[in-house]
């Protein structure tokens, strides 16, 4: 489904976008393009070799993107943003993320634990070799993430055939306890949690550098952990 829908999806968008003589994207890519077993913060040179097949689908579209990019034509303008983990939503609270069907993600999964609407959050695993053995992230506000691609995308309107690469996080490294307390609290409301065993494809740490897209697309995240949680919240709580 994930080949289907990522990388036939965007074949085919990137026909349409030739035909119709517009070249200039900025794919959201993904931190899982770079799989596990990272200690240190990473950067856009790591090696490309993800775990799971959704990272699979985001370094196949990257490929194909420098493909078209390197190809006679010279007319691509492309920025990879590799997502780190994005979470929290407008703070307006009217425009956020709220699936359909299960969520698999922590984020929406903590939120709907403080509804009420699950009876307690799954911690996959608190034996990781990581700072509280819990899996560690780079959680990013959804509004920081919205930024970085109209900077991207002023950056690329201003070249001529371009390729970058871009890693979007705040480089800090949250643990899931560590969102889990900051979540409780900010919007003091509680969170009962139980720990079980790891995920299949799951990664221990995953922290951006983010130093190259602060220097190269003038853009910093501007948010913190607190206001992912109480924008998040606010979304969610309202509904
Ligand atoms: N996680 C968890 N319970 C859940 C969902 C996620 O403990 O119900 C953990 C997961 O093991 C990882 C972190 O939360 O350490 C972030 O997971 P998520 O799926 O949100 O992002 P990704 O793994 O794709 O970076």
């Amino acid at each position: 489904k994930y080949w289907d829908n990522n990388v036939n999806g965007s074949i085919c968008l990137f026909q349409v976008m030739e035909e119709f003589n517009c070249q200039t994207i900025v794919f959201s890519s993904s931190a899982s393009v770079y799989g596990s077993n990272h200690k240190n913060e990473i950067i856009e040179s790591a090696n490309i070799s993800p775990i799971n097949p959704y990272g699979h689908t985001k370094a196949a579209i990257e490929k194909i993107l420098e493909g078209l990019y390197l190809s006679s034509s010279k007319k691509w303008r492309i920025a990879n943003l590799r997502y780190f983990n994005p979470i929290g939503a407008h703070d307006s609270g009217l425009i956020g993320e709220d699936p359909n069907d299960q969520p698999n993600n922590l984020f929406p999964i903590i939120c709907r634990v403080a509804l009420g609407r699950y009876e307690k959050l799954k911690i996959y695993g608190n034996n990781w070799d990581t700072k509280d053995g819990t899996g560690v992230r780079d959680y990013i506000h959804v509004m920081d993430l919205a930024e970085a691609h109209l900077s991207a995308l002023d950056y690329l309107l201003e070249s001529k055939s371009k390729l970058i690469t871009l890693n979007i996080g705040t480089g800090i490294a949250t643990s899931v306890l560590d969102l889990v307390k900051r979540f409780i609290e900010i919007n003091n409301c509680s969170i009962p949690y139980e720990f079980t065993k790891r995920r299949k494809g799951d990664s221990s740490f995953l922290v951006a550098n983010n130093q190259l897209a602060i220097s190269i697309i003038n853009w910093k995240p501007k948010k913190n952990l607190d206001d992912m949680c109480r924008d998040g919240w606010k979304y969610y709580s309202k509904k």
